[in-house]
């Protein structure tokens, strides 16, 4: 009887047991089935390949570093042709006449800088202009990319494939009185560009940045994507800049954000990389025999699956 009694207990531990073993694989399950869901989705981001930045008002040859900023375009071209992207972005610097990042604007704008004296104020000097709207600090850029000019074409030697659903094009700048260097945000980082909702929309997680000007445009739309959660890649020769200081310096900041600076060759073995561990997570998960520890762990192989 006793005997018997004690073995009804250790039946109804083992009952117990399993149950909370069950429970708590079905949570590990869980988890990795909804990490694995999420399929990488790869776009590139072309930013300002326009006249403007190219040979126009504000062409980069003129810049310190005097680079040619028409030298991305064969290297962008490469990347549309041979990388099997699933995303193409462009955008384009788009201001209205009035915008506040030009000097030629800058006695209208007189009564808002700081400190009153806009006359000592030259071209490619900073100015803090406390209004309309936000106090923002404002190159004095040369009045440039004004919309619908010729200057404010992309480049047609770019590859400009038909906006649709794997193609977007994204105006900034267009608030006469904020600037966007970045794709995804103004200046102020206050009001967004459609570009990151039609990332989202589109399920991309990854981003590779190229374009004009590196220690602008480009720099700040990366760290606006990290910062909005993708994977992100510069790919430096498919960017030119405009001071070679300035141009170091944004390189080293956007590593120490987490940015990768790669090479336009690297670009289509990182993403065939990343496909294959995909591939082998997606084929660990279906047999249920993988967990997920860490999803940047460079050497996730089939015998992972076990
Ligand atoms: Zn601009």
């Amino acid at each position: 009887m006793k005997y018997n009694k004690l073995n009804g207990w250790t039946i109804v531990l083992l009952i117990i047991s399993i149950g909370a073993i069950r429970a708590h694989k079905s949570e590990d399950e869980t988890t990795t089935v909804e990490r694995s869901s999420k399929k990488n989705v790869y776009a590139l981001i072309m930013i300002d390949v326009q006249y403007c930045f190219i040979n126009g008002s504000l062409a980069l040859s003129n810049g310190p570093a005097g680079q040619d900023g028409a030298e991305v375009i064969p290297v962008i071209n490469e990347l549309i042709k041979k990388v099997p992207f699933d995303v193409f972005a462009y955008s384009l610097d788009w201001h209205p006449a009035n915008h506040i990042s030009f000097f030629e604007n800058l006695e209208s704008r007189k009564d808002y800088v700081l400190g009153g004296d806009h006359e000592k104020y030259q071209m490619f000097d900073a100015v803090t202009y406390t209004g309309p709207g936000l106090e923002t600090t404002q190159i004095l850029w040369p009045a440039h990319c004004i919309q619908d000019t010729d200057e404010a074409k992309l480049h047609e030697d770019l590859i400009r494939l038909p906006a649709g659903d794997n193609v977007v094009y994204i105006n900034k700048g267009r608030n006469p009185n904020i600037d966007s260097y970045s794709a995804f945000l103004d200046n102020d980082k206050i009001e967004k560009t459609p570009l990151d909702n039609e990332l989202k929309a589109r399920n991309v997680t990854h981003v590779f940045v190229t374009g004009l000007a590196l220690d602008y445009c480009v720099g700040s739309t990366a760290i606006d994507a990290i910062n909005f959660g993708y994977k992100t890649y510069v790919i430096e020769d498919a960017c030119r800049g405009v001071d070679g200081t300035a141009i170091e310096a944004k390189l080293n900041q956007l590593e120490q954000d987490g940015v990768e600076i790669v090479n336009s060759h690297q670009v289509e073995q990182i993403i065939n990389s990343l496909n294959s561990k995909q591939n082998v997570i997606d084929t660990c998960t279906s047999n249920k025999r993988y967990d997920i520890t860490d999803e940047n762990q460079d050497d996730i192989n089939i015998n992972n699956c076990q």
